[in-house]
């Protein structure tokens, strides 16, 4: 039986900030993690990329993760890897299943920083045959980053995300050619530089609205066929590597068995400013909240978290009152997802938020009650496969008597 004042499950960029601020802070911690090393994701992102928000450097991750997990060391924060919590409620604590043993930890305050993974082939119903040769990006690069195993020599990649230039990388170094990108959106999901660059560079096709309708090879992959989605003209491209990249589904396991409120759409647990969670002394943060954001977005997570927890710890106060944030227009979900008054404003001043459709200039509008509160055009594009960014000061003038709030983005 153990009983830190915090626990905190997930040793990725998030919670390890977190818990290197609590015990600053003179908090007891325990950081478990069910990885054999800490440092979540970065540990296997052989880029550059990482820690420019929060450690104002620019690192590769395994790096980035080195640097986070040291702090936390020097800070005095215990982390336990190998150590897998595999069971959990607000109420019964966490049963941590580890070669040591199974012990049972009731802290004070609990903090989920469990992170997110890519849907793979089966979650995204890819028709066709089953042979081996198909990856998420994250299988990708724990296969050549930590396990130094070879992949195959013509790929394709699903998806026209940042990981997907990501898997492009990490294959280059295996010596495996990427043939083309392909995705449903009518242009790619990163940041227009980097897919034009990217492109141009490793000399591949991004092939836009198009699908996969057909996996084919028996044993190993040998093609995938694909249909462009206006002429339904169907073709084949021969690959013997599939890499199925980005399209986020949070690890909300332990969320959804402690029973906390969840977003139907996010499948994250719901969270006010505070990065409060709907069950008193239960706290969410990183990209189990917001799939996905980059690595130093997660790590300020933990670093704003500190005032929530640190407010229960000193009070145990009721859970306090907030609204509801209702998302519109081609927004399809935003997080934190309720507004309250003790922490109203979020993370970075920022409300991150999902969208179904591709907008240049799109304009935000606040109402509550049917009243518009605010309304602004944003310098920047809303784009489905990537984060878009609310700025806090729209929700300035939201009350918390004056009932839920709809952001609606068009
Ligand atoms: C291919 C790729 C490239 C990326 N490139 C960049 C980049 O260039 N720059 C950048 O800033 N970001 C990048 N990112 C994003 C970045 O890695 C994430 O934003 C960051 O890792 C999120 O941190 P986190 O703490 O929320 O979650 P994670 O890093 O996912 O950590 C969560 C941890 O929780 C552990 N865990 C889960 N469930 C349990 C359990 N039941 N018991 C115990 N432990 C558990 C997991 O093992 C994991 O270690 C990239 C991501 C990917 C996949």
């Amino acid at each position: 039986m153990l009983t830190p004042d915090v626990l905190i499950i997930g040793a990725g960029p998030s919670g390890l900030s977190a818990g290197t601020e609590l015990v600053k802070r003179g908090h007891r911690v325990l950081v478990v993690e069910r990885e054999a090393v800490a440092g979540g994701i970065p540990r296997h992102c052989a880029h550059k990329g990482f820690g420019i928000r929060d450690l104002h450097r620019v690192l590769d991750g395994p790096t980035y993760a080195t640097r986070l997990v040291a702090a936390a060391q020097r800070a005095g924060v215990t982390i336990w890897t190998t150590a897998m919590v595999t069971d959990w409620s607000a109420s019964a604590g966490a049963t941590i299943t580890s070669p040591h043993g199974r012990f049972l930890v009731t802290p004070r305050a609990t903090i989920l920083a469990t992170g997110a993974r890519e849907r793979p082939r089966a979650a995204r119903l890819l028709p066709g045959d089953r042979p081996s040769g198909i990856y998420t990006t994250g299988q990708l690069q724990n296969s050549v980053h930590l396990h130094h195993q070879r992949v195959g020599s013509r790929a394709v990649i699903l998806g026209a995300e940042l990981v997907s230039f990501s898997a492009v990388l990490t294959m280059r170094e295996v010596g495996c050619r990427t043939v083309a990108m392909v995705t449903e959106h009518p242009r790619p999901e990163a940041y227009a530089p980097v897919a034009k660059a990217g492109g141009l560079l490793f000399r591949f096709p991004v092939l836009v609205g198009h699908r996969v309708t057909r996996i084919i090879g028996r044993a190993q992959l040998e093609g995938i066929e694909i249909e462009n989605l206006s002429t339904k003209q169907r073709r084949v491209i021969e690959c013997d590597t599939l890499i199925t990249s980005g399209d986020w589904v949070p690890d909300h396991e332990l969320a959804r068995l402690g029973g906390l409120a969840m977003d139907g759409r996010s499948k994250s647990p719901i969270v006010d400013g505070g990065l409060r969670t709907g069950s008193p002394g239960v706290f969410a943060i990183g990209n189990l909240v917001h799939p996905v954001d980059t690595g130093d977005v997660a790590a300020l997570d933990g670093r704003h978290v500190v005032a929530s927890v640190e407010q229960w710890l000193a009070s145990m106060p009721p859970m306090p009152s907030t609204v509801q944030l209702i998302p519109a227009g081609v927004l399809t979900w935003v997080a934190p997802g309720r507004w309250g008054e003790f922490v109203a404003r979020p993370s970075r001043g920022r409300y991150l938020g999902w969208v179904g459709g591709f907008a240049r200039f799109p304009r935000v509008t606040v109402r509550q009650a049917g009243d518009v509160l605010a309304t602004r055009r944003l310098p920047w594009p809303a784009v489905p496969g990537r984060l878009f960014r609310i700025p806090s000061s729209l929700l300035r003038d939201v009350t918390i008597s004056g009932g839920d709030v709809t952001i609606e983005v068009k």
